[in-house]
């Protein structure tokens, strides 16, 4: 359960996508991009807490494939691919969503968003007006950016913007099989950037144009591929856990038939129940040996594996891919609270510790008491050592408090009066409100191990 302590009001299911919004702006962590050109529509700029936050998610997700596991090795391939990658994986032909325009509210839908006769908002009317909707027949778009090489606009020089990380991967295969000394079953991990002209962005963070996926090919013997997708699904599954998601909002959605992609035999989400439904956080597919068939026919390299015992065979790719983006909406979601402690209300993010854009706060209770200062800032320059810390001298403890509170900033230090005495401070737990007097020397050491503690046993509800 979340530690809630005495005297505290919680209350229930206060979060909409509007106060995570709002949060986002007024603390810094997330701006409309070229806002002060009127901004451009689903992207974003990160500010500094944004930023951490991200690099948290990638660091957290990239050690649970590389370093807690020894059959995965990383990978960072370029964003502009050798066009005929884009061919060979189908994307050129096929990676293409069907585009409905609306003549009379002259809005643009995805006909597999859009229920039957259901123009958007309100059902065949046009939102505000008591006209009937003017659909257009289905036409099919490709999600891909386009853009030139050099010099020449000629059509030799078109190139694309990856839509996904997962070719570059594909196309080292060998590279990796090789030098890395791999044998299947062995994944390859990458972060990056990707980009998709999507027909209706929106939602905040949750589809935008450009955003940084995880993706991990996991090259695994054709016989064994469903096992290995089953496991993914599971490992997938608790990485979510063990940061703290509530498991009431999460869930496994496996796609049906005529969902899936073309080239896969399973295919499930991890889907979170986020404001606006549940929608997809993460997809896990069995891509079956469609990618490395396919690059080998288009580039004239054989990418397959030859066993020790000369037996030659396409691995199977099991493939986890999610974006940041959308995890870290869902972590705003699921740690937003807002509660009433004692008179006062304060809007509280729990955030998991170890994801936590900033560890600790270090406090001087009066900010003209030099003492207090030197003490804090000695402490501060200790603390900054190990991880993100953060001083704050500016305006009442309260609201000092409750500006970590809405960072999510799990522990905040006090300087006082007493430690001018004893040397001892009070760490204050953002959750349980609790507040313990640590020695001052110690304080490194309690930090590091409640935030190797820190929430071993998933939150509950
Ligand atoms: P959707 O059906 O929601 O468009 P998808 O099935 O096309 O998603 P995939 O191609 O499976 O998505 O991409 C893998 C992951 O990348 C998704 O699970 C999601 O986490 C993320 N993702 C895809 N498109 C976007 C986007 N436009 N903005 C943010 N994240 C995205």
């Amino acid at each position: 359960m979340r530690p809630v302590s005495e005297g505290v009001e919680q209350t229930k299911d206060v979060v909409t996508m509007d106060k995570v919004v709002s949060l986002c702006r007024r603390r810094g962590f997330v701006f409309p991009s070229s806002e002060i050109y009127g901004g451009l529509g689903s992207t974003y700029d990160y500010g500094h807490y944004g930023v951490l936050l991200k690099n948290n998610i990638k660091a957290r997700w990239m050690e649970a494939m590389t370093q807690e596991r020894d059959d995965i090795v990383a990978l960072d391939s370029a964003v502009i691919l050798h066009p005929r990658v884009w061919e060979a994986s189908g994307h050129v032909d096929v990676f293409a969503d069907p585009l409905i325009d609306c003549r009379a509210c002259k809005h643009r839908f995805r006909a597999d968003h859009l229920a039957a006769s259901q123009c958007g908002r309100q059902p065949s009317k046009v939102p505000g007006e008591g006209r009937e909707c003017d659909l257009t027949e289905p036409r099919q778009f490709n999600l891909m950016f386009e853009t030139t090489v050099g010099p020449v606009q000629d059509s030799a020089a078109k190139a694309y913007l990856r839509p996904e990380t997962a070719q570059g991967i594909f196309v080292n295969f060998k590279n990796v099989l090789q030098l890395a000394r791999r044998r299947p079953p062995f994944g390859i991990a990458q972060v990056g950037r990707s980009f998709r002209n999507e027909i209706t962005p929106g939602n905040f963070l949750f589809r935008v144009l450009e955003f940084e996926q995880m993706e991990m090919e996991f090259f695994v013997p054709p016989d064994d591929a469903d096992r290995w997708y089953r496991t993914w699904v599971d490992e997938r599954f608790a990485w979510y856990l063990r940061y703290g998601l509530r498991e009431s909002r999460l869930r496994v959605r496996p796609h049906g038939p005529e969902e899936r992609s073309h080239y896969s035999s399973a295919t499930s989400d991890i889907e979170y129940l986020y404001p606006i439904g549940w929608a997809e956080l993460e997809g896990i597919a069995n891509r079956g040996d469609y990618d490395l068939r396919r690059h080998t026919e288009f580039s004239g390299t054989k990418l397959e594996y030859v066993d020790p015992g000369g037996e030659r065979y396409v691995p199977y790719v099991i493939e986890p891919a999610v974006s940041v983006e959308r995890i870290f909406v869902a972590l705003l979601v699921d740690g937003y609270d807002e509660e009433v402690v004692g008179e006062r209300g304060r809007t509280v993010l729990r955030l998991h510790p170890q994801l936590a854009p900033v560890k600790v706060a270090v406090l001087p209770l009066i900010a003209k008491d030099e003492g207090m200062v030197e003490h804090a800032r000695r402490l501060y320059e200790e603390l900054r050592r190990e991880g993100s810390a953060e001083y704050d001298d500016g305006g009442a403890i309260g609201r000092r408090y409750r500006r970590q509170d809405e960072i999510g900033t799990p522990f905040a230090v006090t300087v006082d009066e007493q430690t001018l005495e004893d040397s001892t401070v009070t760490v204050r737990d953002r959750d349980s409100l609790a507040q313990e007097r640590v020695e001052s020397g110690q304080v490194t050491r309690y930090l590091r191990d409640a935030l190797a503690r820190a929430w071993r046993t998933p939150k509950g509800d």
